[in-house]
């Protein structure tokens, strides 16, 4: 009898633990199969991020071979975004000039172009909107705001507008007032938002590219909106050395709109 009690006791606790053995390993795999999709997850938002951020990043310089290795640097170490905008454009030759060389190094800008110059050239403002570059207003004629011409200051921007958006079939929402005089109640009125800037190295009223590249490599900065003029040969020559040092800084350079609501 008591032999048969043992045995019954001896089997009870042979179950108890092969039960408790299988539970366990059931609880590990599903843990780990828990872990293995919420990585997933994470790579996958952060690629869509990466996508996001570096949209010309197939003209970019780098070799191809490290592009794995470059997204996962990139989740580490996020990039300090710049931005340089032109204005007074298109101009005949210098535009087509400072495109080439931001398409060669895999760089977008942002574009403040006057009505009168976009009706003169208007594919140079298709060119700067298939290479993935903003564009903005900048009046028609170059009109400063003043108390007296608000209504002609305003009727500019509309005709503008109507200008660059026959030209590339996109709303224009970005304006740089020139002189930087605006008057707040045209961002309601109108639906644009104003781009004023935190560089100015002067370019138009200085022909020495090393000094013009020195006042915008010395104030760099994340963040920072770099105003230039793409209507002087030595500003387009000074904007790709400026390009070439930033980017060698590990700066990455965006469209206006990526720091003004990022
Ligand atoms: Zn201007």
């Amino acid at each position: 009898m008591k032999k048969l009690i043992m045995a019954i006791l001896l089997f009870d606790l042979t179950a108890g633990l092969l039960f408790l053995g299988l539970w366990e390993q059931q609880r590990q795999e599903t843990v780990s199969a828990a872990s293995i999709s919420g990585g997933a997850k994470d790579m996958q938002d952060s690629t869509e991020k990466n996508g996001k951020q570096s949209g010309n990043a197939e003209s970019s310089a780098e070799s191809p071979g490290r592009g794995s290795r470059d997204v996962a640097a990139g989740e580490m170490t996020e990039k300090k975004k710049i931005a340089l905008t032109f204005d007074d454009g298109p101009h005949p030759f210098y535009t087509a000039e400072l495109l080439d060389g931001l398409k060669e190094r895999g760089v977008t800008a942002t574009f403040f172009v006057t009505g009168a110059n976009a009706s003169l050239h208007p594919d140079v403002i298709k060119r700067m909107q298939d290479e993935g570059h903003l564009i903005g207003n900048h009046t028609y004629s170059h009109i400063q705001l003043t108390k007296k011409n608000r209504e002609t200051f305003k009727k500019e921007l509309v005709k503008t507008n109507q200008v660059i958006e026959d030209i590339t079939g996109v709303e224009v929402e970005y304006v740089r007032p020139p002189y930087g005089s605006w008057d707040k109640s045209f961002e309601e009125e109108l639906n644009m938002i104003p781009v004023l800037w935190t560089i100015d190295p002067l370019d138009w009223c200085s022909g020495n590219v090393a000094c013009i590249t020195e006042r915008v490599v010395k104030k760099a900065g994340e963040n920072e909106i770099i105003l230039m003029h793409d209507y002087y040969d030595t500003s387009v020559t000074a904007a790709l050395k400026i390009v070439d040092e930033l980017l060698e800084e590990g700066y990455e350079f965006v469209t206006v709109d990526e720091i003004l609501f990022e």
